[in-house]
């Protein structure tokens, strides 16, 4: 028989957790007969002290017992998700999602909303007219059998001891732990039902991890839980110093995807999604020919039509138009020369300030603000040129916009750069 202030004192001072100790501390916990600040005070602990792989283990798999585990046994194709750390301009799963489902898996997308600099899928998609994210659990299986693939948010159901500790690490400075987040993620994703799971970890100004180091190990560790809970694993490491593709938002974002689907989207966003298609394919059996081929269904529609069908599964009108803001402004650029950089967390700052993200949990958000990045780096510009358009439904979030956005773009005489591929490395099982 343990306690929480027993637990306390071993992880504060260095000792580990037994399995026994921690699966009593979520049962407690769900019970109510540990306390919030209680949890905190060990979540401080371990964001200290860390959690060891086997500790770890058990973690997840306390937080996973905590609510349902969805069966997709029923879907009859073979299932793998995708996770992104999130980044500015991150639409990589409009796309993505119908993507690999036109090549025949089946992909059950549950997301969050954005917080911070960096949009959520469900606040991009939701600036479809009559799109609906939150579905019951048969509807959401319902769409996934008929679209071949789902995006909708994660029911309350799933992990639900994420929920109370996210929101005790949020308001306690702990929530920059790599077994933390690493726990977070894959509660939700392994309670999903998902087979297979493809994470994208971003590094950059943009990311959640700025340095590779740390992103490097936030990507084995979560590939480690992941293969641990019989889910097959892999992730990709990818740049955003930049933010990706040209459209930074909401309902711009969703333009940009389409236009990606339809065979035009920008060089960045198709390496990073093609890459990743490629890797859920092969972890879901399906690879070679041109039926598992992503350019192939991009090239011949099937992409294309597979997004349309889970708009519409999913009460949305893909021929809807989208809404415009109202006002727009440009910013120049600030020299003449060659674009090195485009900072990319100062470009998602400001188009959160434009409208397009929230500051917590309870805010709305714009559908139509947002940012164009009107040229990407390596690109050669003329002082003066418009660089970015920002777009916002009142005047008065240009200013705080446009203060963000100082000393954002970089220009130089030297160029033009050789081209960085976006996708650094891939981390498989160790
Ligand atoms: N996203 C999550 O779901 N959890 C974290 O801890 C961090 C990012």
């Amino acid at each position: 028989m343990t306690d929480a202030v027993s637990l306390i004192r071993a992880k504060r001072d260095g000792q580990r957790l037994a399995d026994d100790d921690i699966r009593w501390l979520f049962g407690a916990y769900a019970r109510h007969e540990v306390a919030d600040e209680q949890m905190s005070a060990l979540l401080m602990a371990i964001y200290f002290r860390g959690l060891d792989r086997a500790e770890l283990r058990t973690w997840t798999a306390a937080m996973i017992a905590s609510g349902d585990r969805l069966d997709l046994s029923s879907v009859g194709r073979p299932t793998v998700d995708k996770h992104s750390t999130g980044g500015v301009g991150d639409k990589v799963s409009l796309i993505l999602a119908p993507l690999v489902a036109a090549c025949g898996a089946a992909v059950p997308q549950l997301s969050g909303r954005g917080l911070g600099h960096t949009g959520g899928t469900l606040d991009k998609l939701d600036s479809i007219p009559g799109f609906r994210s939150a579905l019951t659990p048969d509807e959401t299986l319902a769409a996934l059998a008929s679209a071949g693939c789902v995006i909708c948010a994660a029911g309350s159901g799933l992990a639900p001891a994420d929920r109370r500790l996210y929101a005790l690490r949020d308001v306690t400075g702990t929530v920059e732990s790599i077994p933390l987040i690493a726990s977070s993620i894959m509660s939700k994703k392994i309670a999903e039902g998902t087979s297979a799971l493809v994470l994208d970890v971003k590094v950059g100004s943009g990311a959640f991890m700025t340095s590779y180091e740390r992103a490097r190990e936030l990507a084995e560790t979560m590939v480690a839980l992941g293969e641990e809970h019989g889910v097959r694993t892999r992730a990709l490491l990818t740049r955003m110093d930049v933010p990706l593709g040209r459209a930074v938002g909401n309902a711009v974002e969703v333009e940009e995807s389409v236009q990606a689907l339809q065979g035009h989207g920008p060089g960045d966003l198709m390496e990073v999604t093609l890459a990743l298609a490629r890797q859920m394919l092969a972890l879901a059996g399906i690879a070679g020919g041109t039926a598992g081929d992503p350019e192939a269904a991009i090239a011949d529609g099937r992409a294309l039509a597979a997004y349309r069908a889970m708009v519409r599964a999913q009460g949305g009108d893909p021929d809807a138009p989208l809404p415009q803001a109202a006002h727009t402004q440009v910013l120049p650029a600030p020299a003449s020369g060659w674009l090195t950089g485009l900072d990319a967390l100062k470009v998602g700052i400001a188009a959160w300030r434009l409208g397009a993200g929230r500051a917590r949990k309870e805010d709305d958000v714009s559908a139509s603000a947002g940012i164009i990045c009107l040229a990407k780096p390596g690109e050669a510009v003329q002082a003066g040129q418009p660089l970015l358009e920002l777009r916002a439904d009142e005047p008065e979030r240009f200013g705080p916009a446009l203060a963000a956005l100082e000393g954002a773009a970089a220009v130089s005489d030297q160029g033009p750069l050789p081209p960085v591929s976006p996708v650094i490395s891939e981390v498989g099982p160790a």
